[in-house]
């Protein structure tokens, strides 16, 4: 059979299985199914047991590496020695991982250490027979969409969170123990680099890429305050606040709740954008919501083309009207 697709899993702060890798390995199952190839999960941590062992929801095989540095230290180099020792025994062809700080640092370092190509951010991979991977992502700042692929058989992929929606497989996959790698590769032998703090992003901005509802706010808001109104919607709808990189950059609320091209790819049941025009930048971070609405004053804004339902009119007059009716209905 022709070379495996893996993987590659991320651990969060608790050491359980992050949201991304579930989303990687079902991209990574999906692949294997269409390409006749096996699909495999790898995880390397300290203690991996629990994440691989969530992992094997995913896929049908979970290679589980125990990496004891990994606990107080940057994970990046140590992953990235373990999985491309593990690569050199299996010789699988295509590594996915989460286009996440870590992931794309290991991604980086594994491209060095194997000498293979690296397609970043994808915000969509498919599969062609003769090809192999096509990978779709967004240049130019959102202007311009591009399908790639790899000029040899081997290659490795980071993929953007909310890109897939995370299905456990039907059947249960088998974790086993990696062996010690035999041959150390050079990135294990650098000095571990410790972790001295870690601190959470702020709760709201920390929850907008698992949110079901996110209400978001544009440069149409008017200011820091106008914010009051959107956090308020969020609230009635029990929803994250997002917002747009206009408003970010003016300084009316913090990089974190930023959606788009430059800021987070979020895929909610319920997007509702507030004085957003719907720039391809902001798009490309919220087209996937299942429903999109819109309010907007100007009837001929380009968010107005995708919306699923489109308002024209005042936020500030049709905003608080729904409000009124939300709470009218709760109370
Ligand atoms: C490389 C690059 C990366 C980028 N990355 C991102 C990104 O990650 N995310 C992002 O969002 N943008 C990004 N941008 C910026 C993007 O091109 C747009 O400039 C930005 O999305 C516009 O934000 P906006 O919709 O808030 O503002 P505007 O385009 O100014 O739209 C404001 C809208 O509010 C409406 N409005 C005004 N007042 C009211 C009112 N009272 N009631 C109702 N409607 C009202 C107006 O009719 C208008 O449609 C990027 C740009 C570049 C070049």
């Amino acid at each position: 059979m022709p070379g495996a697709i893996w993987a590659i899993g991320e651990t969060g702060p608790d050491g359980e299985l992050a949201r991304i890798s579930r989303e990687v390995a079902t991209l990574v199952r999906g692949l294997a199914e269409v390409a006749g190839r096996e699909a495999a999960g790898v995880l390397v941590a300290a203690s991996p047991a629990a994440a691989a062992d969530e992992l094997a929801a995913f896929v049908p095989r979970v290679v589980a590496a125990d990496e004891p540095l990994a606990g107080g230290n940057a994970v990046a180099a140590l992953v990235a020695a373990r999985v491309a020792a593990l690569v050199a025994v299996e010789q699988p062809a295509y590594l996915v991982l989460g286009a996440t700080p870590d992931g794309r640092d290991v991604a980086g370092m594994l491209a060095a250490l194997l000498g293979w190509g690296v397609l970043v951010n994808a915000t969509e991979v498919g599969w062609d027979a003769a090809a192999g991977p096509t990978v779709g992502m967004s240049i130019f700042g959102g202007r311009q969409l591009t399908t790639s692929a790899f000029s040899g058989e081997r290659g490795i992929i980071t993929v953007r969170p909310n890109t897939v929606t995370a299905e456990p497989a039907a059947a249960r996959g088998s974790v086993e123990p990696a062996a010690a790698p035999a041959a150390v590769p050079t990135a294990h032998s650098l000095p571990a680099v410790p972790v001295l703090e870690r601190v959470a992003e702020a709760g709201a901005a920390a929850a907008i890429e698992d949110a079901r509802v996110i209400v978001a706010g544009g440069r149409g808001v008017g200011g820091p305050d106008g914010f009051g109104i959107v956090a308020e919607l969020a609230e009635a709808l029990g929803g994250a606040v997002g917002a747009t990189r206009a408003a970010v950059d003016a300084g009316w609320i913090p990089y974190g709740h930023q959606i788009g091209q430059t800021g987070k790819i979020v895929k909610p049941q319920l997007y509702v954008a507030l004085g957003i025009s719907g720039a391809i930048q902001h798009k490309v971070g919220m087209q996937t919501a299942e429903t999109i609405v819109a309010v907007n004053r100007d009837p001929d804004a380009p968010i107005a083309e995708f919306a699923d339902l489109f308002v024209v009119g005042d936020l500030f007059e049709v905003v608080p009207e729904v409000i009124a009716r939300l709470r009218a209905r709760s109370g």
